[in-house]
């Protein structure tokens, strides 16, 4: 890997963390028997395990045996939803209305799709401009056969908090279960189920040091999802397959150190996020994206008009800069991000952004490079662009 890269992409994937890694290393070589077995060794694993789980539970508020290990924040999303669905089947609710919103991940967002073709009907609330759901709106979705509100804590392309304690105030004052995929939230800012009222939260242990392919759903107790997974029995039955000993212990040990950083850690990264939204919006025709209060404290995104997210995205790479950009071609379609139309910027403004997401590794003189360099790249491809009137300095839809 080149030294010189600055790694400004941590809503995407992080490093794992010098203690996750120690903790997890002695169960690849020593400590690899399996948590099922009944001899001394593997029973060692279990209780390495089952510690891990209660380490979670302490840094989410939870109790233990509501911590359900799973291969990540895809498949806790899909079990929350699809595991609704098919509880409140088995109760004789055949069909049913599932609020959630319209800035979700697509893990929520397809899986949504995918409970409306068995039937489901889902309502996708609309966020305002900085991509907040409204409580209220929440409250008015309700209906008598609403089955499961789900809404992020935080979203991933612009960083925007949204209000997960009053929605779930509201969801137990109408006894609909409540979910929030909080993979972006868990290690950045205070977690706390109880305070939240979640009856399901999912959490990934790969967004806050911990390492990849493996993640957690939480499930308040006597709340019992039927299994997504089935097999062997473990989790208590409820998801098989031999259990990830070291991804849990890893998961464990980094979230344990985030929970313990939080507060320090992130003063300091919100600092150097203001710095950069501060910096960069000084470019004309650019704009920050999301909630400028309501925050995670790592993420500053931006759209620069006149500019292509991927053409900035490359010539960014080519400084040694390491950022993400909602207009990224994922789905192999060329509309922009889902999120960003959401707030409602323009197709054309939308496909200018660029999400720079700073974690543990990065620095004030990290975030001075990127004020030098962003901007002469902006600026560069606005010299070349066909929408962007140099002769004005202005986009060519601007009159
Ligand atoms: N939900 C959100 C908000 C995310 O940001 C992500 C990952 O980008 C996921 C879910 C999925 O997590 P994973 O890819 O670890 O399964």
């Amino acid at each position: 890997m080149n030294h010189t890269m600055i790694y400004a992409d941590h809503a995407s994937t992080t490093a794992l963390s010098p203690k996750a890694l120690e903790a997890m290393l002695p169960y690849f070589t020593q400590g690899y028997g399996n948590p099922s077995s009944l001899y001394a060794f593997g029973q060692q694993a279990k209780s390495d395990l089952e510690k891990a789980r209660a380490a979670v539970a302490r840094c989410l508020n939870a109790k233990p045996e509501e911590i359900y290990f799973t291969s990540g924040g895809t498949e806790a999303d899909n079990w929350a939803l699809r595991g609704v669905a098919e509880l409140m089947a088995l109760k004789g609710k055949k069909t049913g209305h599932i609020i959630t919103t319209a800035i979700e991940h697509h893990a929520v967002l397809h899986t949504a799709q995918y409970l409306e073709k068995q039937g489901y009907e889902v309502t996708y609330l609309p966020v305002d401009g900085e991509g907040r759901v409204d409580p209220a709106a929440v409250e008015a979705a309700i209906r008598p056969d609403t089955i499961l509100i789900s809404v992020m804590a935080a979203n991933n392309e612009i960083g925007t908090v949204e209000p997960i304690a009053e929605i779930g105030a509201i969801a137990k004052a109408h006894k609909v279960l409540f979910h929030t995929d909080a993979v972006q939230a868990v290690g950045h800012i205070p977690v706390d189920v109880e305070a939240w009222q979640v009856d399901l939260l999912s959490l990934s242990g790969h967004k806050f040091g911990g390492p990849k392919g493996v993640g957690v759903l939480y499930m308040r107790k006597p709340l019992r999802l039927p299994p997504l997974i089935h097999g062997g029995g473990q989790e208590k039955g409820r998801r098989s397959g031999t259990e990830n000993v070291p991804g849990a212990v890893g998961l464990a040990a980094a979230l344990t150190e985030a929970v313990e950083n939080l507060s320090a850690e992130s003063v300091r990264l919100a600092a150097l996020r203001d710095k950069l939204i501060e910096g960069l919006t000084k470019l004309p025709y650019t704009k920050a994206t999301g909630s400028l209060t309501y925050r995670l404290p790592g993420t500053a995104s931006f759209v620069f008009e006149g500019v292509e997210g991927e053409a900035l995205l490359l010539h960014l790479d080519a400084k040694g800069i390491c950022a993400s950009s909602g207009s990224a071609c994922s789905s192999a379609s060329l509309d922009p991000s889902h999120v960003l139309l959401s707030i409602g910027l323009p197709h054309a403004i939308a496909h200018g952004s660029l999400r720079i997401s700073l974690g543990p590794d990065n620095t004030e003189a990290d975030v001075d490079y990127m004020l030098n360099e962003v901007p002469a790249v902006v600026n560069y491809l606005r010299e070349m662009s066909p929408v962007w009137d140099k002769e004005n300095q202005k986009p060519t839809w601007v009159l």
